[in-house]
């Protein structure tokens, strides 16, 4: 079972910030900005390559009530996915990163 899956499951603890039906959304273990929130699926897509368009909506209306939990809809944000070995993924289990309560820089110079 992958980590965010026994993270799903209460087997490994993790800092909750909102939790539905479908979805779960926690602290990042290792912080890049002052808000690193992770955002997943409860059910297992290996990567947004392998997750059906059909939750997309609902998950994306959960990731604003995270924003909106953690303070940072007005200040701003990046949301950020990585796919696969070129895009950096090292838990294989579909995950939005939301950082920000800072500035972030430029993603492109
Ligand atoms: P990826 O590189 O796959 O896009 O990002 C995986 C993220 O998951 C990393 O930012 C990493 O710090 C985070 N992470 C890995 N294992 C755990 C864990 O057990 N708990 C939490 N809260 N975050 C984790």
């Amino acid at each position: 079972m992958c980590i965010f899956c026994k993270i799903v499951n209460k087997e490994i603890p993790s800092n909750i910030i909102l939790e539905d039906e479908n979805f779960l959304s926690f602290h990042d273990i290792n912080p890049t900005r002052k808000v690193h929130a992770l955002v997943i699926p409860k059910a297992h897509y290996s990567s947004f390559e392998d997750a059906p368009s059909s939750i997309m909506g609902s998950m994306s209306d959960f990731i604003k009530k995270v924003t909106k939990e953690l303070n940072i809809t007005e200040s701003g944000y990046r949301m950020i996915t990585n796919i696969g070995i070129h895009g950096g993924q090292e838990v294989p289990h579909l995950h939005f990163h939301i950082i920000g309560g800072e500035s972030v820089g430029r993603l492109v110079r």
